[in-house]
């Protein structure tokens, strides 16, 4: 099948307008907040200051349609806004087009009923909340949702919800959540037992018991214990038993949108290897001039090259309304695996400097870490995939649709 990925002239013009507000606004002022990472003030200001900024320049939402406030781009479009914007640490929260709140306005664009989407999409498009989403219980394995145990309870015109929840990332802040809960235990299939609530924030029965402590630091992923929160029967997002199906849509185009972020963030720890590279010394030579660095240097461009394909084709089959879930995989899964690989070979080349916190390095490496796990660990992935190239080769003879149906 032939693919496409043409940008429109616009869109080449929205992605030199996002790379250039990047290069000259975003990166030097997120430069200067790490300098002095203690002064809150000065940071929530700076970054409020740099959100009005997108809006002024017409970068903001672009991943909303028009009526919501967006720049009305596709996936493919996207794509190339997300990787410039990944960038930077900070560029896709400029954008308000960061995790979680770009997949949950997503979902509220395509689930939510119109007063729900007035009274929680609304805000959210015009950057005066944030939100979280709740599906990961610290009891029964992430990876198969149909375990999930906090239970929905009808009561009256109420759900009763109890449960505990763990590594929500924005709890913290956040003006409401989307809620996984089990409302038909007995429901066949499994996947049929769970549905989604949007729960307003803070609410009595909601408790943050932590903010985590991981590898990267408290990054606001929270634990949340639920006890008797009552929610309306009005606040079921989606149909009732749809939780999963809606978790699983929300996930496609989450998960590449996350593989678009780790591309900048790729391409930042490559361009670092080549220029300490071409700038240090050693036996005689730079290290651009040794076998053993450009093997690195032409590993780390290779994957990186892959991925951006990877991720551009699965734009493309979103945005042509063609079967996504096995290009998503193959695109979450490497993408994830190269942004680690390439940003090791960076701190290798940089040697001691590599290891130490005066770079970026060590920060992409310790969150690069996460993605292996977050949206679907590799394993799952890897499942799905081979189920996908034996259902295609029982059926058809060939693995060829299940390979990217290319050639
Ligand atoms: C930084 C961060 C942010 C997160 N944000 C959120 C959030 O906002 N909301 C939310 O709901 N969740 C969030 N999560 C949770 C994340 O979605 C889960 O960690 C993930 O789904 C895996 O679930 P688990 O941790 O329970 O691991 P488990 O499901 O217990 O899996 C553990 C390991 O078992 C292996 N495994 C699992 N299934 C299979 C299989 N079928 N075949 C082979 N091996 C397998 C894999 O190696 C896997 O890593 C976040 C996690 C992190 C680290």
């Amino acid at each position: 099948m032939p693919v496409d990925f043409t940008l429109a002239p616009e869109v080449e013009d929205v992605r030199r307008r996002v790379r250039t507000f990047m290069d000259e606004e975003v990166r030097p002022t997120e430069e200067k907040l790490r300098d002095r990472e203690a002064d809150r003030n000065g940071y929530v200001e700076a970054i409020t200051g740099l959100r009005r900024r997108a809006h002024d320049l017409g970068l903001w939402n672009p991943h909303l349609p028009k009526e919501w406030e967006g720049m009305g781009l596709g996936p493919v479009a996207m794509a190339f806004v997300s990787a410039e914007a990944g960038r930077t640490g900070i560029g896709p929260f400029v954008l308000n087009a960061q995790a979680p709140d770009e997949g949950n306005m997503h979902t509220l664009l395509h689930h939510a009923s119109d007063a729900q989407k007035e009274k929680y999409l609304r805000p959210l498009a015009q950057g005066r909340s944030r939100s979280c989403f709740a599906m990961t219980e610290p009891e029964v394995a992430g990876s198969d949702p149909t375990l999930i145990q906090t239970a929905a309870v009808k009561d009256g015109d109420d759900w009763l919800i109890n449960g505990h929840k763990w590594f929500i990332s924005g709890a913290k802040g956040a003006k409401f959540a989307i809620l996984i809960a089990r409302t038909d235990p007995d429901a066949d299939p499994p996947q049929a037992r769970n549905s989604a609530f949007l729960v307003d924030l803070p609410a009595p029965g909601w408790e943050i018991v932590r903010d985590i402590d991981t590898m990267a630091g408290q990054g606001n992923h929270c634990e949340i214990r639920i006890t008797d929160l009552r929610v309306p029967a009005e606040n079921m997002l989606g149909e009732r038993g749809h939780g999963h199906l809606l978790g699983q849509a929300r996930l496609g185009p989450a998960r590449l949108a996350h593989c678009m972020r780790w591309i900048g963030q790729a391409e930042v720890a490559l361009e670092m290897l080549v220029d300490r590279a071409l700038k240090r010394e050693a036996h005689g030579s730079k290290l651009a001039d040794k076998q053993a660095i450009q093997w690195m240097m032409a590993d780390s461009a290779m994957e990186l090259y892959a991925a951006k394909l990877m991720v551009l084709h699965a734009a493309y089959k979103i945005e042509n309304k063609l079967p996504f879930r096995q290009e998503v995989s193959f695109a979450k899964h490497h993408v994830a695996n190269a942004l680690w690989r390439i940003v090791d070979r960076a701190i290798q080349v940089h040697g001691a400097l590599g290891y130490s916190t005066d770079t970026p390095l060590e920060r992409l490496m310790r969150n690069a870490r996460a993605a292996r796990l977050v949206d679907g660990a590799d394993e799952v992935h890897q499942q799905t995939i081979a189920r996908n190239v034996m259902a295609a080769f029982k059926e058809t003879g060939s693995t060829r649709s299940a390979t990217g149906d290319l050639l």
